[in-house]
């Protein structure tokens, strides 16, 4: 049970009780993006993905959801949540979180509360399934760029091995721990199917791609 007043003030409209028992993953944002409330959902997913106490300590409430996305997405999330709060209309975005072993896409419903003072955000496993994916050995001579940076999509997770034509594979032992020197983009066909409208910087994408599979 939500014991907070102002909480349940805010979510009075959402039936608290029963998000806060829910098997999803939901949290309440304030309009200046902070962490408002979390349910048993959010810790609960995060204890069987090996992430707490983390995720409890990193990220507690009052923390900036942006801070927890990577840079090359923050200005979609942040344009989109202001966007449903403008104009009090729900934001259904897809994407995938996938652990090493099993490919993982949700569903994230974005829904303005109260009378704007906040965003309820409930992400919900959509598909959850063994990966098919061609599993790639971890080696740095193939991902690591001249810079000693490793590109990985923020989105799929998949890593960029470098050379004249863009590929990108699936790493399993680089999905949960990024190693030293990771930096975050989107891979083509990520960019294209989720993100094309999105007014990103497309800097960096290759006119043609291919995945390791
Ligand atoms: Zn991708």
């Amino acid at each position: 049970m939500i014991s907070d007043p102002e909480i349940r003030s805010v979510l009075w409209e959402t039936y608290p009780d029963t998000i806060h028992c829910a098997d999803d993953t939901i949290y309440l944002m304030w309009p200046d993006f902070m962490l408002a409330y979390v349910n048993l959902g959010w810790t609960q997913f995060a204890a069987r993905n090996g992430g707490e106490p983390a995720i409890s300590l990193n990220w507690p409430i009052g923390s900036c959801v942006l801070d927890a996305i990577p840079a090359v997405l923050k200005r979609f999330f942040a344009e989109n949540f202001s966007k449903c709060l403008r104009e009090r209309r729900p934001w259904e975005h897809h994407y995938e979180c996938s652990s090493p072993e099993l490919y993982r896409s949700f569903v994230m419903m974005t829904y303005p509360v109260g009378a704007g003072e906040g965003l309820l955000v409930v992400h919900s496993l959509a598909r959850e399934t063994l990966h098919t994916r061609c599993v790639c050995k971890p080696r740095d001579i193939l991902y690591r760029d001249l810079q000693g940076f490793i590109l990985q999509c923020a989105h799929c997770r998949r890593v960029k091995r470098c050379g004249a034509k863009p590929t990108w594979d699936w790493v399993r032992e680089w999905v949960t721990t990024c190693p030293a020197n990771t930096s975050h983009g989107l891979c083509e066909p990520c960019y294209g199917f989720y993100y094309r409208n999105a007014d990103l910087s497309t800097s960096g994408l290759q006119d043609t791609f291919r995945t390791g599979e």
